[in-house]
């Protein structure tokens, strides 16, 4: 599988995509979040100070410049590596922030979400995760709840694999089927919410919600078979901006 990922030209990924390369982690037990930091020193920054997902509350008003999104329908990929299921990027969309373009690598899933608005979680959230030309990752957060069926969601899901599976998708899907349509934003620096937990991420998180069916948040319950939500980190001296 890793030389597969290779040849995609996705190593830079390989953490994202499949958890195989390092030590064995999960959600719950002696492998939780609580020990992620212990399992192997590649992981020790998630005992880190700056780090994913928080509660995020108390704004500071920064009047932050709108992200510039050119994402591009495309039929790619779609993975199940038994943490969450993800649809690999085709190459081409890309956002702009802080003057420096993105290029989308992947999207996933978390149920229920990981970050918190004002303490309150949602039955689940999308990561869209980009990185820039020198591998700086920033990541499009999206808050799911529950009603109206998600268009990209059904296209995706109709060839949901099972762990340790990818299929290759048949349908063209936009990316921005899975944003909100006001694309307002808070944003805080933050890290991967799964090992390594590498530090130095750009989080923006959509303040206006997506929705996606019951149905559909079970579907992929049922492939992960549990909740794949890191809890909440400290903030520590980090401003959330708005
Ligand atoms: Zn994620």
């Amino acid at each position: 599988m890793k030389r597969a990922l290779i040849a995609a030209g996705m190593l830079l990924f390989s953490s994202f995509a499949f958890s195989s390369d390092g030590a064995a982690w999960d959600y719950t037990g002696d492998a939780g979040p609580d020990n992620w930091a212990k399992l192997s020193p590649e992981y020790s920054s998630c005992a880190g100070s700056n780090q994913s997902p928080i509660n995020l509350t108390g704004f500071i008003d920064a009047k932050l410049k709108p992200i510039v999104f050119n994402y591009k329908a495309s039929s790619s990929e779609i993975l199940n590596n038994g943490h969450t299921v993800q649809v690999n990027a085709t190459p081409g969309s890309t956002i702009t922030v802080d003057d420096i373009e993105f290029e989308l690598k992947q999207f996933h899933f978390h149920v229920p979400s990981e970050n918190q608005i004002h303490g309150k979680s949602y039955p689940m959230e999308g990561h869209l995760v980009h990185a820039d030309k020198n591998g700086n990752l920033a990541v499009v957060a999206v808050m799911v709840t529950e009603g109206e069926a998600n268009k990209a969601l059904a296209k995706a899901w109709a060839q949901m694999p099972k762990k340790g599976e990818k299929v290759a998708l048949s349908s063209d899907i936009s990316p921005l089927e899975i944003l909100p349509a006001k694309r307002d934003y808070y944003r805080f620096n933050g890290s991967l919410t799964t090992p390594p937990c590498s530090e130095g991420v750009r989080w923006l998180v959509m303040k206006q919600p997506i929705s996606a069916s019951k149905e559909q948040i079970d579907q992929f319950l049922h492939v992960i078979h549990h909740h794949n939500n890191r809890p909440v980190q400290a903030v520590n001296a980090r401003p959330v901006l708005e």
